[in-house]
Formats: C-alpha cells, sequence, structure tokens
C-alpha cells in the first residue's frame, strides 16, 4: 500500500499514468487513447477516443453479479410510499423511461429538465438520460417559478420531466402550476411535458405539450433500449451552482471523467463496497446527489437510498432508523442537518442498531468543531468533512482513508485529493504562499482532474472569465475560498473570499469569528458579516440563534449574552475581530441547500438591495434582520 503523500504525489506528477490505472475501475466500450488533454488551458479534456457510458457503468454492467441485488431503495415519509429497486428492476424502468424519451424526440444531445422530488422516477429519468446521450440538467425541485424560467431559458430542453406536487413537512408543494408558469416566463418553450401524476395535487394538462407518465409507460410497457456509447468527452449534465454570491452558473460535465471520478472517489475516498447500501440525504437538484445519491454509489455497485421528507419527522430518529433497516454502511450529509438533530434528543438515535455505518461524511458548509464532536461521538463513527463545490463534481479536500487512513483534524476539512493541484495564493500579489498558517485564497492549477466541469454552459468566456482570471498574472482556477495550512498540511477554510473583513487593515474571515463564537454554548448558530464603517473601513455584526430563545427574552439578558459573546472572540481571536454588535435572531437566511447567504445579510446591514434571492429557503429570515436594524 502507498503512502498517501507518494500517491497524490503520482497523481500530479504522472496523471496520464495515474488516471489511466483509475481508468479501469469502469467499463469502456473502447478504451482511450489520450488521457489528458491540455492543450487548450484552462479546457482539459480527459479520456479522448474513449467511449462509454454512465447509464451503462451504474446499471447495465452490474446486472450479472447483482442483478437480484438492491439498487434504488426509495423511503417517502411525505407519502409513505417504500419500494427496492433491484438492479434489474432498475434496469426495466430506465429502459422504459429511456423509451419514453425517445418517442418523445428526445436524441443525443438533446436538454432534458429535470423537476422533480425525491422520487424514484426522478433518479430514472436521469439515468435513462445518460443511456441515450440526453443532456439532463436537474432543477432543485420547489423551486419557484422565476428560478425555473431562466434554468428553462438557458438549458432550452426539448422535454420537462415534472410530476405534480413534492411534499415537505407533510404540506403539499403543487409543482405544475409553478412549471406552468415558468414556461410562460421563459422565451424558450419546450415542446413536451413529461408529467408523473403522485395523485398529491391535481393537474391540468395543455393538450399536445403534457403526458402522462403512466399512459405512455403503459404505451412502452416491455420496450428494451439499448446504451448508447458516448465519447468520453461528450456532455453529461449541467447543473446550476447554489446561487449563494449572486447568478446560479451553468456547470457542464462530461461523461468518462465524470465516471471515473467518481468509481475512484468511492474507493480511495468513501471506501464504498459493492453490495453495502450508501446512505446521502442530500437531494437530487445539487451536485452532492448527482455524485452521491444517483452515480457515484451505483458505478460502485451499492445500493443507494432515496430518501423523500425531514430528518426530523416523524421524529428526529427517522435517519438512524433507515441505517438500522438497510443496514447503511456509509452515510453522507450536511452540516446544517446534524444541526437540526443536535436540537433533538439523542436518545432518538442511540435506539437504533448502527453497528453497520463505518463513517459519516459531512459536507456543503464549514462544520464547526462542537457540532463534529456532538455527532462523531453520539455514532461512534469518523466523522469526515469533505470540501468541494457544484464546479469539481467530486472533493478537492478530505481524507482518502481508502489510500491510507489517517485521523481527520477538528475544524479541518483535510488535504488535498489526488489529482488536485491545490495551493494557497495572496490574492493581491497572486504570489504562491509556502508556509504554514498563512492565509490566501484556495486555488486549483491546470491540468483540472476528472471530474471537474468542463465550461460554463453555451458560455466559455463567462467560464474563463469568472473563475480563470481573477488571480494576478497566472492563470489558475480561483475557489473564492478563503483558507490556511497548517504545518501537516491539513487546510482550513476561513471563508469566502469576497466574506473577508477588513478591520483597520487586517483580514479576517468571517469563518473564523462565527468558529469561535460557536463555542459558546448558549449559541446554536451564527452569521458574522463585515458591515461598511465609518472608522475602521469594516466591522464584523454578528447574528446568532440561541440555542434557547429565553436566554434571551429581554433587553437585560440580550445585553448580558452580547457581552459574552464578545469576550469569547476577545480571549480567542483578539479584539480586533470582536463582532461591534451582536443581534439574536429566531433563523438565519440560507440558501435551500442550507449555505448561508451572508452576502444577502450584509447587503441589508448595509441598506443596500439584497439581489437575487430566488434561492432564499425562508425570506422571513432576511425580514426579521431588517426589522432588528430599524432605529
Ligand atoms: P454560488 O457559487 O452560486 O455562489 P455556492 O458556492 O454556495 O453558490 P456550491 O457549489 O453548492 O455553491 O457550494 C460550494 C461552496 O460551499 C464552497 O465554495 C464553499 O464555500 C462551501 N463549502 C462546501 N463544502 C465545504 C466544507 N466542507 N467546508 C467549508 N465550506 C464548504
Ligand atoms: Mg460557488
Amino acid at each position: 500500500m502507498p503512502s498517501y503523500r507518494e500517491f497524490h504525489q503520482r497523481s500530479i506528477e504522472q496523471p496520464d499514468e495515474f488516471w489511466a490505472e483509475q481508468a479501469r475501475l469502469i467499463d469502456w466500450e473502447t478504451p482511450p487513447r489520450r488521457i489528458c488533454d491540455n492543450d487548450r488551458p484552462p479546457f482539459t479534456r480527459w479520456f479522448g477516443g474513449g467511449r462509454t457510458n454512465l447509464c451503462h457503468n451504474a446499471v447495465d454492467r452490474h446486472l450479472a453479479e447483482r442483478g437480484g441485488q438492491p439498487a434504488l431503495i426509495h423511503v417517502s415519509t411525505e407519502t409513505g410510499r417504500e419500494e427496492t429497486l433491484t438492479f434489474a428492476q432498475l434496469h426495466e424502468q430506465v429502459q422504459l423511461s429511456a423509451a419514453m424519451l425517445r418517442g418523445l424526440g428526445v436524441g443525443k444531445g438533446d436538454r432534458v429538465l429535470i423537476y422533480m422530488p425525491m422520487v424514484p422516477e426522478a433518479v430514472v429519468a436521469m439515468l435513462a438520460c445518460a443511456r441515450i446521450g440526453a443532456i439532463h440538467s436537474v432543477v432543485f425541485g420547489g423551486f419557484a417559478s422565476g428560478s425555473l424560467a431562466t434554468r428553462i431559458e438557458d438549458a432550452a430542453p426539448r422535454v420537462v420531466v415534472s410530476a405534480d406536487a413534492g411534499s415537505r413537512g407533510g404540506k403539499v408543494i403543487a409543482y405544475k402550476p409553478l412549471l406552468d408558469e415558468a414556461i410562460r416566463l421563459s422565451t424558450f418553450k419546450p415542446e413536451s411535458v413529461l408529467l408523473l401524476d403522485r395523485g398529491l395535487a391535481p393537474v391540468e394538462r395543455v393538450p399536445g405539450r403534457d403526458h402522462d407518465w403512466g399512459a405512455l409507460a403503459a404505451r412502452h410497457a416491455g420496450d428494451t433500449v439499448a446504451c448508447e456509447w458516448l465519447d468520453a468527452t461528450d456532455v453529461s449534465y449541467t447543473m446550476y451552482t447554489s446561487g449563494t454570491t449572486g447568478r446560479p452558473k451553468g456547470v457542464q460535465r462530461d461523461v468518462g471523467g465524470y465516471a471515473v471520478a467518481l468509481a475512484a472517489s468511492m474507493k480511495h475516498i468513501f471506501q464504498g463496497e459493492a453490495g453495502q447500501t450508501f446512505f446521502c440525504t442530500s437531494d437530487i437538484g445539487w451536485v452532492v446527489g448527482h455524485s452521491y445519491i444517483v452515480y457515484g454509489p451505483l458505478i460502485a455497485g451499492m445500493a443507494t437510498i432515496l430518501y423523500e421528507g425531514l430528518p426530523v419527522r416523524p421524529d428526529a430518529g427517522i435517519w438512524w432508523s433507515l441505517v438500522e433497516k438497510y443496514r447503511v454502511g456509509v452515510m453522507f450529509s450536511a452540516p446544517t442537518a446534524i444541526r437540526v438533530l443536535k436540537k433533538h434528543d439523542a436518545a432518538l438515535m442511540k435506539r437504533h442498531d448502527l453497528s453497520s455505518l463505518r463513517a459519516l461524511f459531512l459536507a456543503g458548509e464549514p462544520l464547526d468543531e462542537p457540532t463534529a464532536r456532538w455527532i462523531s461521538g453520539e455514532l461512534g463513527v469518523p466523522v469526515i468533512d469533505n470540501y468541494w463545490q457544484t464546479e469539481t463534481g467530486w472533493p478537492i479536500l478530505t481524507i482518502a482513508n481508502g489510500v491510507e487512513p489517517r485521523p481527520s483534524r477538528l475544524g479541518s476539512p483535510g488535504v488535498p485529493m489526488y489529482g488536485w493541484k491545490v495551493k494557497l495564493l495572496d490574492s493581491i500579489s497572486g504570489e504562491e504562499l509556502d508556509g504554514p498558517d498563512q492565509k490566501g485564497v484556495l486555488a486549483i492549477e491546470l491540468p483540472t482532474p476528472p471530474g471537474f466541469m468542463q465550461t460554463v454552459w453555451r458560455d466559455d468566456e463567462r467560464f474563463v472569465d469568472t473563475y480563470w482570471k481573477t488571480i494576478p498574472g497566472r492563470m489558475v482556477y480561483s475557489t473564492f475560498d478563503w483558507a490556511i495550512r497548517d504545518a501537516d498540511g491539513y487546510y482550513y477554510i476561513l471563508g469566502r473570499t469576497d466574506d473577508v473583513i477588513n478591520v483597520a487593515g487586517h483580514r479576517l474571515g468571517t469563518r473564523e469569528i462565527e468558529e469561535c463564537i460557536c463555542r459558546h454554548p448558549a449559541v446554536a448558530e451564527v452569521a458574522v458579516v463585515g458591515v461598511a464603517d465609518a472608522l475602521k473601513g469594516q466591522v464584523a455584526v454578528a447574528f446568532a440563534v440561541p440555542r434557547d430563545a429565553s436566554a434571551v427574552a429581554d433587553e437585560a439578558s440580550r445585553l448580558r449574552l452580547e457581552g459574552e459573546i464578545m469576550k469569547v472572540v476577545d480571549e480567542r481571536l483578539g479584539a480586533l475581530a470582536r463582532p461591534a454588535r451582536v443581534r439574536f435572531v429566531s433563523l438565519l437566511p440560507k440558501t435551500r441547500s442550507g449555505k448561508l447567504l451572508r452576502r444577502a445579510i450584509q447587503a441589508v446591514c448595509e441598506g443596500r438591495d439584497p439581489g437575487d434571492l430566488t434561492t432564499i429557503e425562508d425570506p422571513g429570515a432576511l425580514q426579521q434582520i431588517r426589522e432588528l436594524l430599524q432605529p
């Protein structure tokens, strides 16, 4: 077994050899001729000349060995539906769906927009697209018409696959009216809408355009559709970033590189074994869902759980009951969900047999130490933070226990993964920061590894301008995150580059201050933003959610807690980082994917327009802040 250091070094110094080896983890119809092509930077292309198919690798290739084993396990605590499709059944469903799409005129390179709740048909439709070489563009179910309309406009899909409704916390959300309105708003009109009727909400069909999933499936019953062999560099899908920092970017991904990247990550990072169960609690509308609900686990021959519902309904033990029932080996979630669970009784977790669980991976936002410590203590398994982006497709920073086990460090997502040439750069001079504990922009050098985005959909120029031109004097990819590295090579994410606060000439990551405030036992969650200040340039202002609302019931107790929190910051980070004010709110503004909308809070604090808020979870959270700031 090589040491991880050697493994990483080889991936960087001999990328062709390294990735040719990884490419053997998947099936090829024609093996690649050229492994890495970096002739036209920054557009790295992988596995040129190779022909393969994501659906073949996720489904067909497992039929001989495990056709009768579970592939897709669907559990809905919203509708009570619970079913398991074996690989053979999934194969059948995917072919049926592929035949339906073909029947609607969908061919290779056509776009299919999938606006669906967390139901098996959504995954089946994704795989069906992959099977016939159509490009899917999954839009998070329940996004309002405006967000959906811009994505329809951008993807220009021949077909939209949708459902009558989603459901959240027992409340039915009718999708069809949202979709109809979005199509009305968009100048591009899809030819057909394929509509799954779950019997949750009445639907009105547009004659000639709208088709009923059930009726169409009956017409195609028994149809078989072979996998279309695609060039490795063909487009598999497009999807949008979360929109935390502004207008979402349409990320375009390939076929071969993505398949290889996921297969390799399942082995080296997630240690997922064929025949076992993987449970990722994300949504198929996010990149984590694409990579680790759908493609990653299935490519690895694992059963994957598709869960529709809240983590706390019927009670906060629901996820753990699924771990017990389906003998989940590996779990993947987000810190925001764990913080929700932390507010509930841990006994609900302990009631279940969790002995099958080997690790819990968390990603999407910074994992604060108290949350990491709590969940790892309760579960008794390693909790592994992993840092990545929609753009990267799979983790940039984490721990590769499948190569060489090493301990996680609290507060750090880990070390650079194989294939990623991670650098810390001075944002002003662009110079590389070699020493330990220096703060810089986290950047990636070319060539980018397999799985990384190919470009911004239909906009090469935006790809180059947005990501590759921000550091003076060099063509490197900016993550727009701010980080430090310790003497042992572990990285710590300090916040987004536009969240860096400049107090009297000192640069502080908002994340550093948040992490520190989270240590106060009365604080459940906190957001820190920099607010313009005539004297100091900028000052930090904190918005904290108290663990117990009664702790801030009156002015005196609010002031007392504010004082205590300031003291914690003084002691750990110094007076410079001390927030000018600590305000208390009952919830924080977040995107639908659970990310803090600091830029919106900052805008409100500075009396500016908060800008694009289409991805906000609850506008009430921002309203609370507005009201607090009223004189
Ligand atoms: P947009 O790019 O549209 O503003 P976004 O950056 O929130 O939206 P995503 O791609 O979903 O869209 O999120 C990636 C970002 O999430 C990272 O750049 C980083 O800021 C944050 N992030 C993800 N994982 C971690 C982690 N483990 N620790 C700290 N931050 C993380
Ligand atoms: Mg981003």
